[in-house]
């Protein structure tokens, strides 16, 4: 099976479903992530330079997971997917889901906090409902009360693995290491 994950920024992936890529990797399966922000320059003082060692970390993190990078045509700004039109960036998700015809996609979740976590999910469901792959949501950090997880039929996490990548993040992650990989299940 091939399985793609998107998300707005490098480390998402890792905080909100690594042990199930890792897991699905170590299955033997194939996993991509595509991210669509930098990450980075939402701060004031961010730098190109943080920018590169943001995706740098992000390619290590990912070979940790045993997944493969999909990076965006044109890489946006943090925290600030709201002022890219929504098409564009429909656009690029559906580029990623032709170039790799995943069989399952995990997203983020419109009970997302992030507004580029919500960002997302708006961008990725007109790409979503023209395919016929199976659609997981998953939390990032805290989420709003309505998003409601439930049991979903996906390999169990491997987080010693997760741990080891989110390692590669720093210190910025180690809040992280104890949250738990939940999901919705939108479309089978
Ligand atoms: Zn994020």
């Amino acid at each position: 099976m091939t399985i793609l994950c998107v998300v707005a920024h490098p480390d998402d992936e890792t905080i909100g479903c690594g042990g199930t890529l890792a897991a699905f990797a170590k299955m033997g399966h194939a996993v991509y992530v595509g991210a669509l922000a930098d990450g980075e320059t939402s701060r004031d003082d961010a730098t190109f330079r943080d920018v590169l060692d943001r995706w740098r970390r992000w390619e290590l993190a990912l070979r940790r997971l045993g997944a493969r990078p999909l990076y965006p045509h044109e890489a946006w700004p943090d925290q600030r997917l709201e002022t890219i039109p929504r098409l564009r960036v429909t656009k690029q998700i559906a580029r990623w889901l032709a170039q790799v015809d995943p069989h399952i996609v995990l997203t983020h979740s419109p009970h997302d906090p992030n507004l580029d976590h919500r960002m997302v999910w708006e961008a990725a469901e007109p790409a979503l409902l023209r395919c016929p792959t199976k659609v997981y949501r998953f939390g990032v950090r805290r989420m709003r009360s309505t998003f409601r997880p439930v049991p979903v039929p996906l390999p169990m996490p491997d987080m010693v693995t997760r741990h080891l990548a989110l390692s590669e993040y720093g210190a910025e992650c180690e809040g992280d290491l104890n949250s738990l990989e939940q999901f919705e299940k939108v479309k089978t």
